[in-house]
């Protein structure tokens, strides 16, 4: 006796032979445009009877729950996807539905009437976060960003499309706070300098910008007397007398950063104060207290 084969297996087979049958006939049935104007006019009337929608819907909910039934759809949708034809033709029909600002306006106001929901919200928001946690996906998608990145012209297009949001000042700043804000915790030093500051009564501003310098969040910026007060630590930052710079050094690149980081402060006339990491630690704050005695 044959043993019985898997659903897996049944499921993969399915596909081909079925979608096919399915697909020419479909074909050839919508080349009649009466057909085609019948059957729109049935479908939309369809769809506006709440009680057939709720049915379907269920129907397709319990479709869906089906094993052989998903995977013969996402194994039809691979194989639709992977075939350039089809790829191309399915995005045209997209180009050509976004470019009707009427579709536009409905699929905008059926988002924004979803998205108001704070049920719907918070549905999305645990699936988000369901599936960014997901080791799987994680690793798909770090190798799709790889492939992405390897594509000719893709990091031309998007430095482009970078810059041109960039270019808005408000934007600029606002992301590069919400970066900072976001990725960067409080190291210890900071901490212990946070605490001087507030001992000595300094006004600052934490985490922060400086007009002019696009690129760099400090960690601490005092405006009175333009200061900008960075917390190196001394293994990355090279401290020369635990960490000094070898040859060949990777910290080298942080040099460099540090070097012209300060350069540019210099010009814009900010004075740049780096506290090293044994400064702070051993208590020893005078370079910012004879700084901001200075002015
Ligand atoms: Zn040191």
């Amino acid at each position: 006796m044959r043993p019985r084969r898997s659903l897996e297996s049944r499921a993969r087979t399915l596909p081909n032979l079925k979608h096919h049958r399915r697909s020419t006939v479909a074909k050839n049935a919508w080349r009649d445009p009466d057909l085609r104007a019948r059957q729109s006019i049935t479908t939309k009337k369809a769809w506006e009877d709440p009680v057939r929608r709720n049915k379907k819907s269920i129907e397709m909910k319990r479709a869906w729950t089906d094993f052989v039934y998903k995977a013969r759809t996402k194994a039809g949708m691979k194989l639709c996807w992977t075939n350039p034809v089809r790829k191309k033709k399915g995005r045209d029909i997209m180009k050509r539905a976004w470019a009707c600002s009427s579709y536009r306006a409905k699929i905008s106001a059926s988002q924004k009437a979803l998205w108001a929901d704070p049920a719907f919200r918070a549905k999305m928001s645990a699936i988000q976060k369901r599936i960014q946690n997901d080791p799987k996906v994680q690793i798909k998608r770090s190798i799709a960003l790889k492939l992405s990145w390897a594509r000719p012209g893709f990091r031309d297009r998007m430095s482009i499309a970078r810059k041109k949001s960039m270019a808005d000042p408000i934007v600029r700043q606002a992301w590069l706070l919400k970066m900072s804000r976001s990725w960067k915790k409080r190291t210890k030093i900071e901490l212990k300098l946070l605490d001087w500051l507030k001992q000595n009564q300094v006004e600052y501003d934490e985490q922060s910008t400086v007009v002019g310098i696009r690129n760099h969040v400090f960690d601490f910026v005092i405006p009175r007397n333009e200061i900008v007060l960075e917390a190196d630590g001394c293994f990355w930052h090279a401290c020369a007398e635990h960490y000094p710079l070898k040859k060949d050094d990777r910290r080298c690149s942080q040099a460099i950063r540090d070097r012209r980081l300060a350069d540019r402060c210099l010009e814009l006339g900010w004075r740049i104060i780096r506290l090293w990491e044994h400064e702070i630690n051993s208590g020893d704050f005078s370079k910012l207290s004879v700084a901001l005695k200075g002015k």
